[in-house]
């Protein structure tokens, strides 16, 4: 039997300058190496038909499934601030939509499958590094609840690919929402193509917000509901620690989902200037600035709307402002909310923000790291017996110890107890983040020893992030001072 996907393409029905249609090219010696069998189940896939010689063929892009019809995806993008005006899918193939289980559609794409007319430069390959740590972080967003896209699978090639050196090729297949990027707008906006503006923005208000099609200012709706959810998406990050690490306009999605995982990182110590990603030498996508990043690419993608909105441009630019005008205030109030309940408040009063902003400025100057810290001070808000393992993070304690009288006074003032404070801080504060050096340690042994052990028991660890699993304990642990990684690089 082979194995059935139920395709219903929407977007090769596009204009044809939305996509070059190609194939995967055919690689040597397929190996599935991992399939997210609940993730198969979800999209009305038969996880035991793809776990077979067959799908691991599927997977690496050798053999196309019934009903597929391969493209790659037109767009541009602003890379670290420059206008690139053509990008696209240069190593991978949308092979189609699924409707799933709960009636959405989502894109299923193999990355690394092979080169396409937008490869630039590129061999249209992925390393097993890179998919491994997408496959990693971005199941592990999932796992936090974070919208992001998802990883079906990974197989590897059973070819090199060349980098710095050579090294193992793998595929890896990703689920989402969809992969239209503020980039795949500016694509038709910067070759004036108005009806490609306009077919596109019709094409995502039906697919991801079809409650602003009865609207009387449709584009105007489709803009506003893009900044709240790229608002609320930025405020999940800051407050899971995560640093995207390149925010380039052609890795936003319109969806508001998580995308493109490639020198993306977990902070350790608490620090708004921290930067990981190797090609960020000016620091433009540190940990601290991804909201204003964000609001600057959204101002992009307002630029493409502008002749949706008005034939009058200046009335156009006023509303596209106008609406852009909101960014600060939901990404703030998204913020605030979220740190409030990672400190357990349950309402709110004047001087939280002053408290909680006490705590951080303690946590920068005092080294303290970030995942630890407040999953501890959940367990110092059941009992202050345990106030020594949330000191323990700090270079000098007593720096907490200030904050704390002032954090017991606040407390003191609802009416909840300390175990129903826990509780509710134990679902926001996870226990386990993918921590760079497990991520790298993975990497370095399924690409050196052909040894996936380490990565599925991460991944175990991973798909529960807010359970305490003590048998687990040591994933929750920052790194040693000779672990500690400092860098990290996209690998493409
Ligand atoms: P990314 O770094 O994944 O956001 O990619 C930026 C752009 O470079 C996209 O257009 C990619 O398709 C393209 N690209 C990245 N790596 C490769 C590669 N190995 N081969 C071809 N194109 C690539
Ligand atoms: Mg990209």
């Amino acid at each position: 039997m082979t194995v059935h996907f139920p395709f219903q393409n929407s977007y090769a029905a596009l204009p044809a300058n939305f996509f070059a249609r190609v194939a995967p090219t055919p690689v040597a010696a397929p190996r599935l190496i991992k399939l997210n069998r609940p993730l198969a189940v979800q999209l009305g896939l038969d996880p035991d038909l793809l776990d077979t010689p067959e799908g691991a063929e599927i997977l690496a892009g050798k053999r196309l499934p019934e009903g597929a019809d391969p493209i790659a995806m037109a767009y541009a993008g602003h890379q670290f601030g420059q206008f690139v005006p053509q990008l696209g899918d240069g190593r991978a193939i949308l092979l189609g939509e699924v409707i799933d289980r709960d009636g959405v559609r989502r894109d299923i794409q193999l990355k690394g499958s092979g080169p396409t007319p937008f490869s630039r430069r590129g061999d249209g390959r992925a390393a097993l590094g890179p998919v491994l740590r997408e496959y990693i972080v971005s199941e592990a967003m999932f796992a936090l609840g974070i919208p992001t896209t998802r990883s079906l699978a990974a197989v590897i090639t059973g070819e090199h690919v060349i980098r710095e050196t050579a090294l193992p090729g793998a595929v890896l297949t990703r689920v989402a929402a969809s992969h239209v990027r503020v980039g795949t707008f500016q694509f038709f906006a910067a070759r004036g193509d108005t009806d490609g503006v306009r077919a596109l923005a019709d094409h995502v208000i039906n697919r991801h917000y079809p409650e602003v099609a009865k609207s009387d200012r449709p584009y105007h709706a489709l803009l506003e509901g893009v900044v709240a959810r790229q608002a609320e998406l930025v405020a999940r990050w800051l407050l899971v620690g995560f640093i995207h690490g390149v925010m380039n306009t052609d890795n936003t999605s319109i969806s508001g989902e998580t995308i493109d995982y490639g020198p993306c990182a977990f902070m350790d110590d608490y620090n708004p200037a921290q930067v990981y990603s190797s090609i960020d030498e000016m620091g433009r996508y540190a940990y601290g600035n991804q909201p204003r990043i964000a609001l600057w690419n959204l101002t992009r993608l307002a630029e493409c709307l502008l002749p949706l909105f008005s034939d009058d441009q200046e009335k156009a630019i006023e509303q596209a402002q106008f609406i852009l005008g909101d960014f600060s205030e939901k990404f703030s109030a998204a913020y605030a909310a979220g740190l409030r309940r990672k400190i357990g408040l349950f309402g709110e009063r004047d001087g939280d923000e002053a408290l909680i902003e006490g705590l951080l400025d303690a946590m920068a100057k005092n080294q303290a790291d970030f995942t630890l810290t407040f999953r501890r001070l959940g367990d110092a808000a059941l009992d202050a017996s345990a106030d020594e393992n949330v000191r323990a993070q700090f270079m000098d304690p007593q720096a907490f110890d200030e904050w704390a009288t002032r954090w017991r006074e606040r407390l003191a003032l609802e009416p909840q107890t300390p175990s129903e404070r826990h509780s509710a801080m134990c679902v926001v504060n996870p226990a386990f983040i993918p921590r760079n050096h497990r991520v790298e340690a993975v990497i370095a042994a399924a690409t050196n020893d052909d040894n996936y052990a380490p990565f599925e028991e991460l991944l175990t660890v991973l798909s529960k992030p807010y359970d305490d699993q003590p048998q687990y304990a040591a994933y929750a642990e920052p790194p040693l001072p000779d672990q500690r990684v400092l860098q990290t690089f996209c690998g493409t």
